[in-house]
């Protein structure tokens, strides 16, 4: 494994490196069983409701919002006995984008854990659908890319065909083929697959969901959002086929920083005719999406979204499947199966200590325990995870100023490590738990403690 790692670091001196261990049978198989046929079934279905604006909720079958969320349900219901559906309602008041006071229900699908289950992973889409209409009148929709705005007439909009086809037929479509896949598996930690309400009106499901999350406390180690992930060719024609953007809030070493350099290393891994880009931010200029209430209460979220995306035909009633591409769909599922699958049967990410234990300041924090006895090494400490699915640990490196780790060495079941003459000052440094299967924990980084703000007391 050392080798290896040399290996690796020798190979990809510029940060390219994937992940130490050996790719997981299980992860493989979830990830080929992905179906690009089902995906565009999915896509196509949801897009023929006509549209599922939070405000058609009526009780037509075969149109609006409740038909389809009782169609997302039953199909939920018909991939496994082991999943466990259920809807979730909220009753919401009439405020800012929301005209009349109404009834949300995002439909939720558990797979519970079994060695791990209080840790969940959550892959999630939004299923409503949103087609602006302005004041100025009915024909006159509005296709900047820009979601629902001040000039924006909720109540004419609530009757427009919106088909979502792109958003968020195809993040929904993500979400009910890992659950299909998924479930015909066992792991660890608990998969909760979501189908969001209200994304559209203010991102009002999720954010109802993920606050409750929060006062439960509930232990969500990773929130994958897919949103407008249906199709790979802008409004002026160009494509961009082979990658998908990931987006994750700042600072650089943020847990949902973490998250997007692990999904980048697993698409490396699982996926490697298709890349997951990297963008250091949580989402695009004035735009939001379902990851963010998560982020808010201290998860880490990350937000799945096409590099061509067509913003002539977002939210009006052209979004629609002749410009879906289900091939591009089914490699964004690729990628979220082999990340939440990795994620969902690797040991619990290690705990870096940055606590002295003994002696007067004893229970402080302090940088200098990482300087070393010589104070001119870095030293890492963790806890020891104390489970028995561990092949060891790896530690890993970079510059501050790279974005991605760029050295990695396997250092077995140890819980120190000394990086020999380098600076805790120029580097980054933090450290992975994998498993005998050679599934990999989110890294944890040592991160320095903010500097105290005190008052300064002048002479009066
Ligand atoms: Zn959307």
């Amino acid at each position: 494994m050392k080798y290896l790692a040399l290996i690796v670091a020798l190979c990809f001196p510029f940060g390219l490196a994937a992940q130490t261990g050996k790719p997981d049978l299980l992860v493989q198989k979830v990830v080929s069983e992905v179906s690009k046929d089902r995906i565009g079934a999915t896509m196509k279905r949801l897009g023929d409701f006509g549209t599922r604006s939070v405000f058609s909720d009526t009780d037509e079958p075969n149109h609006g919002i409740k038909a389809a969320r009782t169609w997302i349900y039953n199909e939920f219901k018909s991939y496994s006995p082991r999943l466990e559906v259920s809807y979730d309602p909220w009753k919401v008041k009439k405020q800012t984008r929301i005209f009349r006071d109404v009834e949300l229900v995002n439909v939720v699908a558990v797979l519970p854990g079994t060695t791990q289950p209080e840790k969940r992973i959550i892959i999630s889409g939004h299923y409503d659908s949103l087609a602006i209409v302005t004041r100025a009148g009915a024909a006159d929709f509005r296709a900047n890319g820009d979601g629902a705005t001040d000039a924006m007439d909720p109540e004419k909009s609530a009757l427009a065909p919106a088909p979502g086809v792109s958003d968020d037929a195809s993040g929904t479509a993500v979400v009910m083929e890992l659950a299909r896949v998924m479930s015909q598996y066992k792991f660890e930690k608990t998969l909760v697959f979501v189908a969001f309400a209200g994304e559209e009106v203010g991102l009002v499901g999720s954010t109802l969901y993920a606050d409750r999350a929060k006062e439960q406390g509930q232990k969500i180690e990773a929130v994958l959002n897919n949103d407008i992930v249906g199709n790979d060719v802008m409004g002026d024609g160009r494509a961009q086929s082979g990658l998908v953007r990931v987006f994750s809030e700042e600072p650089a070493d943020s847990n949902s920083r973490e998250l997007a350099r692990y999904v980048r290393e697993v698409a490396m891994k699982y996926v490697p005719a298709f890349r997951a880009d990297l963008v250091f931010r949580n989402d695009r200029f004035s735009r939001g999406g379902d990851h963010t209430p998560f982020v808010a209460n201290g998860f880490a979220g990350v937000r799945f979204t096409t590099p061509a995306e067509n913003l002539g035909v977002q939210h009006t009633p052209n979004d629609t499947f002749d410009k879906a591409s289900p091939a591009y769909t089914a490699n964004v599922a690729k990628v979220n199966a082999a990340a939440a699958a990795s994620l969902a049967l690797a040991p619990p990410a290690p705990e870096v200590n940055r606590e002295i234990t003994t002696g007067v300041n004893k229970g402080k924090q302090t940088p200098n325990l990482a300087r070393g006895k010589s104070l001119y090494d870095a030293v890492l400490r963790w806890k020891d995870a104390n489970v028995e699915d561990l092949a060891g640990y790896a530690v890993v490196m970079r510059p501050t100023t790279a974005p991605f780790w760029e050295r990695e060495i396997f250092v077995g079941k140890a819980t120190e490590y000394t990086f020999e003459g380098l600076s805790i000052d120029d580097i980054v440094i933090g450290v992975k738990a994998i498993d005998k299967d050679g599934n990999e924990s989110l890294v944890s980084p040592y991160i320095a403690t903010p500097y105290p703000r005190r008052p300064i007391e002048l002479v009066q």
